[in-house]
């Protein structure tokens, strides 16, 4: 079973993995956006650690609802409603309870993927956050490994794409050849998640 610690704990990995891979994110984001996807997210995810250390929800869907709230509200790019919208949404189909199966949270944050989806207009294909999104949600169910190795793959998946939604999508033809910035930090969400849980496990 996961708790909201788990989730505190989880957010804390994907924030220090922003970091570790702001400058990245931004570069993927110099040809094919305007260069401030890594620190976007950077601002995002330190509002979301530092609200979580002053108020620490005691149930995984308040934890997560707590840090969409930021994300939205302090991310001005495409990218934080939107991660806000994921993780507001996952929090919300959780509840209240205070612990859930790791099926309920697969179900959760398909509920909140599918919220971006509405949100965005976007589908798998359009070369956004969603290439990794969706089949990491679609691998969830196997294990946490699997859906970081499908959340990868769809990253690295994106770059042949002509992109059709975003930023990107003005370029045209043009955006063909990049990866796209979203999806690759979409990636290091799951793979924050399967750290997690692999340090869970072996306590
Ligand atoms: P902005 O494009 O406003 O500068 P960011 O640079 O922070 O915002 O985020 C860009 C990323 O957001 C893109 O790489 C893409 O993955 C994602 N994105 C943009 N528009 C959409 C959309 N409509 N649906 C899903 N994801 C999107
Ligand atoms: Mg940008």
């Amino acid at each position: 079973m996961l708790d909201a610690d788990f989730f505190r704990r989880w957010l804390t990995t994907a924030a220090a993995a922003v970091d570790r891979e702001a400058e990245r994110l931004t570069e993927l984001d110099s040809p094919i956006g305007d260069a401030d996807h890594g620190s976007n997210l950077q601002r995002g995810f330190t509002a979301v650690v530092s609200g979580l250390e002053k108020e620490a929800p005691d149930t995984p869907g308040a934890v997560l609802t707590q840090a969409g709230r930021q994300l939205i509200s302090t991310v001005g790019g495409a990218s934080g409603p939107l991660y806000g919208t994921l993780l507001r949404r996952t929090g919300k189909a959780l509840g209240d309870a205070a612990e859930v199966s790791e099926a309920e949270f697969a179900d959760a944050l398909r509920t909140g993927v599918d919220a971006v989806a509405a949100l965005g207009g976007a589908a798998p294909g359009d070369k956004t956050m969603l290439d990794a999104l969706v089949p990491a949600i679609d691998a969830l169910p196997t294990s946490f490994a699997a859906a970081r190795a499908a959340a990868h793959e769809g990253a690295l998946a994106t770059t042949p794409l002509q992109a059709r939604k975003g930023r990107a999508s003005y370029l045209g033809e043009r955006s063909i050849g990049h990866q796209d910035p979203g999806a690759t930090s979409s990636a290091l969400l799951f793979e924050a998640l399967a750290e997690t849980a692999e340090e869970a496990a072996h306590e």
